[in-house]
């Protein structure tokens, strides 16, 4: 094939608080066809994850920090359109670290075939995909729910946040989800089935919280920090798991006026017996995956499981989209439709 055009957006500046539009560029690039060996993909569906905040920063972290002036990284679900590699052929359908790009090279390596068993492709970046065993890993090993037990989670209307709700109530705890607004609140108690929704952004959100909690807290899977984790914290039970997944209300903000400090929150975690344990997907990859893919690929055929995603058009407004999602305007798991 010949050179190709490509379009991909870039890390412009680093943002200084809140992201702004003006810290990404949309650039057009030529690409030289794939040398043997390699394949040549069409991206389908970028997916659009909290992540990517952290890796606009230039600080020390799990991952490398994106360098300015590079793509934004990110994973897609994308077409081979031409392979020069005996495992791939034309057609295949893969996942694939393409970055914010319209296509990309390959050598075969780090690609994951789909094979959602009848779901949407989309899946693959969802439910069966990273966010999907974040939820699925953070919840089985940490979280360990027992029956009767009562586990909160933030951020519940989204890929992470939804299915640790809904695996919470299959293992036969009570499902506690807290979002942002009555319609996400009426869609975890309606279609994703948690006992109980609690609004954040209510005046009366505490009073709220400790309602739908009369028996305490058991397990908080951590996906927000801030003032959540604040009127989490005198909540949790003696002995209380909590996974550590995520921080979103922290990623560009300062600690909510009145916070407990860190000397305080020792005090908690010796008194309570709590064990905290910070993790990534990816450390339990070895023992969860397999059974991770078959659970849950089962859960949607049989509709005991359920998600939602929040699709967005063009690769040109996966910035907006990205700023949505931190300030919480997704309602689901964000994608971007690049090319179906
Ligand atoms: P979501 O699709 O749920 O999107 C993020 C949501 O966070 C928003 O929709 C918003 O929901 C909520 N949010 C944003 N700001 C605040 C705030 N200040 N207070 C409370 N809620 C807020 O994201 P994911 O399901 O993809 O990810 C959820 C969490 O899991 C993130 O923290 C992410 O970083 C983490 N994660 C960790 C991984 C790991 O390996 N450790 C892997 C994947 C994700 P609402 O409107 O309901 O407030």
């Amino acid at each position: 094939m010949n050179d190709i055009r490509v379009r991909q957006v870039v890390l412009a500046s680093r943002p200084h608080g809140k992201v702004q539009l003006s810290d990404f560029r949309l650039e057009e690039v030529v690409l030289p066809g794939p040398s043997p060996g390699e394949l040549l993909l069409k991206t389908n569906y970028l997916s659009l994850d909290p992540y990517m905040r952290g890796r606009m920063d230039d600080r020390k972290s799990y991952a490398e920090a994106t360098a300015l002036g590079s793509v934004m990284p990110g994973e897609s679900v994308t077409t081979v359109i031409e392979s020069r590699n005996p495992n791939y052929s034309e057609g295949d359908v893969v996942t694939c670290f393409t970055g914010w790009s319209t296509h990309a090279i390959s050598d075969g390596t780090k690609l994951r075939k789909v094979n959602s068993n009848g779901a949407p492709i989309t899946t693959a970046l969802g439910v069966l995909g990273m966010p999907g065993f974040t939820a699925y890993s953070g919840l089985k090993a940490i979280g360990r729910p027992a029956k009767g037990e009562t586990v909160v989670v933030a951020a519940a209307s989204g890929p992470v946040g939804s299915l640790v709700g809904q695996l919470a109530k299959i293992a036969g705890a009570r499902a506690v989800g807290i979002a942002g607004g009555p319609e996400k609140c009426a869609y975890i108690t309606n279609e994703f089935r948690f006992d109980e929704a609690v609004d954040h952004r209510a005046a009366d959100f505490k009073s709220q919280l400790a309602k739908a909690c009369p028996d305490g807290i058991d397990v908080y899977f951590e996906n927000v920090g801030g003032a959540i984790l604040q009127a989490v914290l005198p909540m949790l039970n003696q002995f209380a798991r909590v996974p550590v997944c995520g921080l979103i209300a922290q990623y560009d903000r300062a600690a909510p006026p009145g916070a407990i400090d860190l000397a305080g929150a020792m005090r908690i975690i010796i008194s309570k017996r709590l064990t905290l344990r910070g993790f990534i997907n990816y450390d339990f990859a070895d023992e969860l995956y397999g059974e991770f893919q078959s659970e849950i690929a089962f859960g949607l055929a049989e509709g005991r499981i359920r998600y939602r995603e929040d699709i967005v058009d063009g690769l040109e407004n996966a910035p907006k989209a990205l700023i949505d999602m931190l300030d919480g305007r997704n309602f689901g798991k964000a994608l971007v439709r690049i090319e179906r």
